[in-house]
């Protein structure tokens, strides 16, 4: 399970079959109203759009469907990471400053469940995080695959 700040598609374009995004995504539209929350697909996230599409059901007009700050994250989203970090045995942190909450505070929820954790970053966390089993400094695209017995160049 990949829980991810990313609203990019970044981990599901590498082929992560289970991802949570806890901000959100850029590949959908919502509508802001909440009696409505009709939720589309977005047309082409690169594409630069002028003026957003109206909403198929009511006729506001949409927008991305993540997360701004102020705002809070989907309660489905919440309770997807909750049930993963409460049932994993390895959490591994990859390439985060671990100051933005909720997210920052999984680490706590995994290790308080029995989970080894680690922490991937090129810099030790700020203040030390006695959550953390293991700090691996270094970038996630060189330590990650070393962590699983891969070889980054043919993996
Ligand atoms: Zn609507």
């Amino acid at each position: 399970m990949v829980i991810t700040q990313n609203v990019d598609g970044l981990h599901q374009r590498a082929g992560a079959p289970h991802v949570v995004e806890l901000h959100g995504s850029l590949f959908r539209l919502r509508c802001p109203d909440d009696r409505c929350a009709a939720r589309i697909p977005a047309p082409d996230p690169s594409a630069r759009v002028d003026e957003p599409p109206p909403c198929p059901r009511c006729g506001a007009k949409l927008r991305h469907d993540i997360v701004l700050f102020d705002e809070y994250l989907d309660p489905a989203d919440e309770r997807a990471a909750k049930e993963a970090l409460r049932a994993c045995h390895v959490f591994v942190a990859a390439g985060t400053s671990g100051v933005v909450f909720p997210a920052a505070a999984y680490v706590r929820e995994a290790d308080d469940a029995g989970a080894r954790t680690i922490l991937v970053n090129l810099e030790p966390p700020s203040p030390p995080n006695p959550s953390f089993d293991d700090v691996v400094l270094g970038r996630a695209e060189e330590v990650l695959p070393a962590l699983l017995g891969a070889d980054p160049l043919t993996s």
